[in-house]
């Protein structure tokens, strides 16, 4: 798929209106066509058509379920940046899941007394993860589709739209990762410490380096299983 000039122009005006709207991690799919004109919705549909198959995504589909109503709102925005984590103000939480990133937090904070363990992104409505992969299509690839779905999943199939098995995006207080070099987070004091101690509060790393999902290496992006 490959994308002319007044597509990208759709596309780009589509992030505008967006930002301009109150949609959220919460939004369903028809907020989000509101919001949308004809010709955008048609081609963003088009997107969702795609097989992930056809660009080497082997994750599975999610199980399906409702947008959660008990939610723990988290407005992590004084450390946001411009960029992916700027793209909702607040992110949501389910209850159960927030109980279980607070509980690691508050370990991490006492081997770091300095440092806290931030949510960049936590739960994504399908909506909300339409908007999280136009946006990553226009602002961080460059209108590339092999790229971005390297990077993003199609709503059925990512594991922020799970509201059982929520994936949470971790950032740290230097608001890494950041757009331009995600990757550094590997790096950082945060990662080391999560690879050690994120399994006893059942956060499992989804796309470590070759995965099987065919998913680029992800040092932040951390599941929540509990059983
Ligand atoms: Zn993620």
């Amino acid at each position: 798929m490959h994308f002319d000039n007044h597509e990208i122009a759709l596309l780009d005006n589509f992030l505008i209106d967006v930002e301009k709207s109150s949609l959220s991690g919460l939004s369903t799919m028809e907020d989000l066509w509101m919001i949308a004109d004809a010709e955008s919705k048609m081609l963003i549909e088009e997107i969702l058509q795609l097989n992930p198959l056809d660009f080497e995504f082997k994750g599975k589909k999610i199980k399906e379920e409702s947008i959660p109503d008990d939610v723990v709102a988290i407005d992590n925005s004084k450390y946001a940046q411009d960029g992916e984590y700027a793209l909702f103000k607040k992110s949501y939480l389910p209850r159960p899941v927030y109980a279980a990133f607070s509980k690691m937090g508050e370990e991490f904070t006492k081997s770091y007394p300095s440092r806290v363990l931030l949510v960049g992104s936590g739960y994504r409505s399908p909506a909300s993860q339409v908007v999280t992969l136009v946006y990553i299509l226009a602002k961080i690839y460059n209108f590339d589709i092999n790229k971005t779905l390297k990077r993003v999943a199609l709503p059925q199939y990512s594991t922020h739209s799970s509201v059982s098995e929520t994936a949470i995006d971790v950032m740290n207080v230097d608001g890494e990762p950041k757009d331009e070099d995600s990757l550094a987070f590997k790096d950082s004091v945060e990662y080391e410490w999560l690879k050690d101690h994120a399994n006893n509060f059942d956060f499992y790393e989804s796309y470590p380096p070759n995965n099987p999902d065919g998913i680029m290496w992800e040092p932040w992006h951390w599941q929540y299983k509990s059983n």
